[in-house]
């Protein structure tokens, strides 16, 4: 099917929070409420004519129970979530769907025979993707009603969900409908709506899901019987074989991810950190870098090669160094195979460990260390790409710093006296880099003479909160890389063509800018940084309980969030304490907000923010860490 190039996929990751408070959901699309039409009729149907199996039958079924126990049930009528509750209410609550005689069920939907039941619930693989599968409904639902979406499949992953979902020929999610689809989805989970599971004939499908074509295909190609079952869950009416949680109050909460790295368009790679010191001479290191390194004799050479199978040749094993640098490994994933233009620009990143030799005089703190990573990235393009990558690095370098509160310089270093490589190529390349940073618009500086001796760079200085200088992103373009490695494409006109390479860095090492972060914040980090963000302390031994379930609720809604209920100190000494530690909110909780479900709030400076619904302020927490302000006490 042509369309399926053009689905645009958006990955999302299940997550338990707080139900969030609800707000206008915009009209549904025309087709949505006919289906919805539909889809009730056929329920109205169903509900009846099980209701009129289970009286007409009215036929006692045995059903054996997790421990071995043994309880008699009602055919199409008793359900597996009732049972769940006989046992315990406990199992009931966190029980996500059930097994039976081996089959995955609804918890409400009725036994029909004699059955072998089971439970199943978040903490296995199986309860997992029920979760997450469920949660991807939820998504799909918004998208459409949002965006009038054609959904095609939500499968759950290893780690969380996606939805495959067309929008039209040029149509993509824009970054700014993120928040609302968010927001739906939230109030879809606080509503509670039931999945409701609906065998439906063939020709009822067809009707279904007359306006989707991907369904229709997928009903023409899998459903092979004269029946298949449909849900429905508020709005939605999805194909989908189930099971599901009963409602979605279940999931809570979802919060919608994209990496803004593939939101640009990088793919992240891991590469070895040992390689063989061959490597390092294709690439010179070896020659120019090898003080640096941390080169290694394998143990035992004798045992490694005899371990080679009998057609190896028997050669002694190479000697090795970490990588103090991705570039020659993220080459050798260049040249694996034949390359065409089409394939560029390629962009790798990496945040794999990195290691080098530095001498111990020159170590300090976070900020140089001997092993650490980089946020580090290569861009293999053709010349005539080099400009519109060059801006589009920059861009994001913009949009990280803006974020970290970092305001920063640029330079542009131009060739050295000894440098490789042809002049003129060199020229044309400086000016692209020149014209890019005309065209980004911040203020620049020249330094004559200073780019490395394989190409003209940007360096970015940034300057913390105090105003201190830091040299930490880079913007490298490099013709020898390509020229080492032999590395090759197939250009457009047919001939093979060398690709330029961009090194690329945004915050450089990692390590490093958590320091000048912890610097330029002087340990009060902002909330959505914050290792240390809530407290929660009981005034007495009695509210321990409620400050406990307070706490959980804070970590449920992925908050950080610490308890400090040792009664040997008075409250203001450990409301003192928290302060001192630079915990960003300090929740109190005496007797009357433990009988009013409310926390009295203060911020590290000790600023009284009083008496909040317990609720609301973890609503509150969760939004402004999601905005990422920087001075969430204040603006709470
Ligand atoms: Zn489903
Ligand atoms: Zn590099």
């Amino acid at each position: 099917m042509g369309l399926c190039q053009r689905w645009r996929r958006l990955r999302l990751s299940g997550l338990q929070t707080c139900r969030l408070h609800t707000a206008a959901v915009p009209a549904p699309p025309q087709w949505l409420a006919e289906r919805l039409g539909l889809f009730e009729e056929l329920w109205t149907a169903q509900v009846k004519k099980l209701a009129s199996v289970a009286q007409k039958e009215h036929r006692t079924i045995k059903i054996s129970l997790p421990g071995g126990q043994r309880v008699d049930a009602v055919a199409w009528s008793t359900t597996p979530y009732q049972l769940a509750q006989q046992i315990s209410s406990t199992l009931a609550d966190t029980a996500v769907a059930a097994q039976v005689n081996g089959e995955l069920y609804d918890l409400e939907r009725p036994l029909e025979t004699d059955s072998d039941l089971r439970f199943l619930t978040f903490s296995s693989a199986e309860g997992k993707a029920v979760f997450w599968h469920s949660s991807t409904h939820v998504l799909g639902a918004a998208a459409e009603q949002l965006l009038g979406a054609v959904l095609c499949r939500g499968p759950s992953t290893e780690c969380g969900f996606y939805h495959d979902f067309f929008l039209g020929k040029e149509r993509t999610v824009r970054g700014s409908e993120l928040p609302a689809l968010e927001r739906i989805c939230q109030e879809l989970a606080a509503a509670a709506q039931p999945f409701r599971r609906l065998e439906a004939s063939q020709d009822q499908l067809r009707q279904l899901f007359k306006d989707n074509p991907f369904k229709l295909r997928l009903i023409e190609e899998k459903v092979t019987g004269p029946t298949a079952i449909v849900y429905g869950c508020g709005m939605l009416v999805d194909l989908c074989r189930g099971p599901h949680l009963r409602h979605t109050g279940q999931i809570g909460g979802l919060k919608l991810l994209t990496a803004e790295y593939t939101r640009r368009g990088f793919s992240e790679v891991k590469t070895p950190i040992l390689f063989s010191t061959k490597l390092w001479e294709v690439s010179g290191h070896w020659e120019h870098y090898q003080e640096d390194m941390f080169a290694l004799q394998p143990p035992d050479s004798d045992r490694l090669s005899s371990s080679l199978s009998d057609h190896a040749p028997s050669h002694p094993a190479d000697t090795l160094a970490l990588k103090p640098m991705n570039c020659p490994a993220h080459c050798l994933m260049f040249a694996h195979r034949p390359r065409s233009w089409r394939e560029l620009p390629l962009r790798l990143a990496d945040f794999g460990a990195l290691h080098r030799a530095e001498a111990s005089g020159s170590l300090g703190g976070l900020t140089r260390l001997r092993c650490f990573q980089q946020d580090d990235a290569h861009i293999f393009c053709a010349p005539d790409q080099l400009e519109t990558e060059i801006q589009g690095c920059l861009d994001f370098l913009r949009s990280v710093y803006t974020v970290l509160g970092f305001s920063f310089r640029l330079a542009l270093s131009t060739r050295p006296s000894s440098f490789l490589g042809e002049p003129c190529l060199w020229d044309q390349a400086e000016q692209v880099l020149q014209r890019a940073l005309e065209e980004f618009g911040e203020p620049w500086e020249l330094n004559p003479g200073d780019g490395a001796f394989y190409g003209p760079k940007i360096d970015v200085h940034l300057r913390d909160a105090l105003g201190r200088p830091h040299q930490c992103g880079t913007i490298q373009l490099d013709f020898q890389l390509p020229l080492r490695f032999d590395l090759q494409y197939k250009g457009q006109a047919g001939a093979p063509e060398h690709p330029v390479v961009i090194h690329r860095a945004v915050l450089g090492s990692v390590e490093r800018m958590l320091g000048v972060l912890a610097e330029s914040c002087g340990g009060k980090w902002p909330l959505w940084l914050s290792p240390f963000q809530v407290v929660v302390i009981p005034v007495g031994t009695e509210q321990e309980e409620y400050a406990r379930e307070a706490q959980r609720r804070l970590q449920a809604a992925g908050l950080v969030c610490d308890l400090d209920a040792n009664s040997g100190l008075t409250l203001s000494r450990r409301v003192r304490r928290a302060q001192l530690a630079h915990y960003n909110f300090q929740f109190v909780v005496g007797q009357k907000e433990q009988s009013k479900r409310t926390v009295n709030i203060r911020t590290r400076d000790n600023c009284q923010l009083g008496e909040w619904d317990l609720t609301e302020a973890v609503q509150r927490l969760l939004e402004l860490q999601n905005t990422r302000v920087p001075n969430a006490e204040q603006v709470f």
